[in-house]
């Protein structure tokens, strides 16, 4: 058996994503959306997991972080604060040829070159208007009146919530430095250039810390949370020679931030962000505690001071972590001078746990035993909760086929020994072996063996 990774495509991935039901066009029926999009079966219980992965690693794991679900509308002065309305924008310029528009960054190679010496990738041509500022945050109102005072936003990150939080969480949770706030939650950009399948869409979802930390501390945190988060990418079974941390120049930082490194992954279009890590310093409390009136500080008890804390915060996207996961999973492999398509991925990840499936469909008692089987899985694997389907739709060969190429970790085919033995073959994805297994003994089996 042959196991070579092959390069994978885009195409190979969307072309997976469709067919299986992982991710679809949004409004596909009307011509689609763009750049927005929706997950079909498969890819809900993947997206599922993976949130629950870093649910698991950044709360449940440790007890210097919480938890928060906040809103995605906010009050307008939150993004004044947050200097989204003045500063979260995009330069764009129009070809003055092909009429197309273009992110002045893109032509100038992040301002590399002058606008001057830029092509346009559509029609050649070297003529462009004058750059103007384009702000990427969607508007809509508040309550029946559509006028500019009932102008609100769909928030274009999560963190904000986070921090006018701050005091609401310290006050309820009793919270020491230094200490976090984790969400996971969805977010809005109108985005100018998009495009790559799910990777820059229009609506997508963050997984945010903020971490709260003493000012001198900051940079230690800072460095703590790249190791953390690069682990946590491997830890879950991304090759780490497909990551790599790209730390940002001075003239690239954001408003807010003193110091950003950038996880980056080998996309077949190229190394880019998965995840940013960044040192806010104090900037948002400062400006939420200017723009509200509150106080939003930390009161040490040894040394009887107040403190505004320094925010070191690790921000993620679930939809691009989700595609890496997809394409770094993705194998070919020949078995038995035949193309097996594999999505290996982590235990924890994969859509589906177990799939049962009746060697025979149309033997009675097979199909009741199998769907027995299936019922007692489904309660009691793990506590339940893990996905367990019953399938007998093909042929059993096509049926392995199928569940590998969505990443199911066991098959377990029920047979007409089985009804006399009580045993039934238990398949494993990577290995492809087969092991009989006591229908008594096959929720512990199952359940050790998909024990994180
Ligand atoms: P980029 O430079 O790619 O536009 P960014 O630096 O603006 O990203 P952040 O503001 O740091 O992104 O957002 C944190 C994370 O949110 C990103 O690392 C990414 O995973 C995710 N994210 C941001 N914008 C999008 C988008 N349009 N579509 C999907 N995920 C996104």
């Amino acid at each position: 058996m042959a196991k070579a990774k092959t390069e994978t495509s885009m195409e190979k991935i969307t072309s997976l994503c469709k067919r299986r039901g992982f991710i679809f066009q949004n409004s596909e029926i009307y011509g689609g959306l763009a750049s927005t999009w929706d997950y079909g079966p498969l890819g809900v219980e993947l997206k599922r997991n993976v949130k629950e992965a870093w649910w698991a690693s950044s709360v449940y794991e440790r007890d210097d972080i919480a938890g928060l679900d906040a809103a995605i509308l906010m009050h307008p002065k939150a993004w004044q604060a947050s200097g989204h309305v003045k500063s979260f924008f995009d330069l764009l310029v129009d070809c003055k040829n092909c009429k197309k528009r273009f992110k002045l960054e893109d032509l100038t190679e992040s301002g590399k070159k002058k606008i001057g010496q830029a092509k346009c990738p559509n029609c050649a041509g070297t003529s462009f208007t004058e750059q103007r500022p384009f702000n990427l945050m969607f508007k809509t109102f508040l309550g029946p009146v559509e006028e500019t005072g009932s102008q609100i936003y769909l928030r274009p990150e999560t963190a904000q919530g986070i921090f006018v939080n701050f005091n609401n969480v310290l006050n309820s949770t009793h919270k020491k430095l230094p200490f976090g706030i984790a969400q996971i939650g969805k977010a809005f950009r109108n985005e100018v250039t998009t495009g790559n399948f799910t990777f820059r869409s229009r609506e997508f979802e963050q997984m945010e810390i903020e971490y709260f930390v003493r000012p001198p501390e900051a940079n230690k945190w800072y460095k703590y949370w790249i190791k953390e988060r690069f682990d946590w990418y491997v830890k879950l079974g991304i090759n780490p020679d497909n990551l790599r941390i790209r730390e940002h120049k001075k003239d690239e930082l954001a408003h807010y931030a003193k110091a950003c490194a950038d996880i980056e992954y080998k996309f077949p279009f190229g190394w880019a962000e998965l995840e940013g890590i960044a040192n806010r310093t104090d900037f948002d409390l400062k400006q939420h505690a200017n723009l509200s009136g509150k106080d939003l500080n930390y009161f040490e008890q040894d040394s009887k001071e107040r403190l505004v804390p320094y925010i070191i915060e690790p921000s993620g996207g679930v939809d691009r972590t989700m595609l890496a996961f997809l394409i770094d999973a993705y194998r070919e492999e020949e078995v038995r001078e035949r193309k097996r398509v594999v999505l290996g991925l982590d235990k924890r990840l994969s859509p589906i746990k177990v799939a049962v499936l009746p060697l025979l469909k149309n033997r009675a008692e097979i199909v009741k035993l199998a769907k027995s089987i299936t019922d007692d899985l489904r309660k009691n694997l793990c506590g339940g909760g893990k996905r367990v389907v019953y399938d007998d739709t093909a042929a059993i060969g096509r049926l392995y086929r199928r569940q590998d190429e969505v990443g199911t970790i066991f098959c377990v085919t029920v047979d007409v020994d089985s009804l006399q033995d009580k045993k039934v073959t238990v398949r494993q994805r990577d290995s492809m072996e087969q092991e009989r297994i006591s229908i008594e003994n096959l929720k512990n089996y199952l359940g050790e063996k998909l024990q994180s």
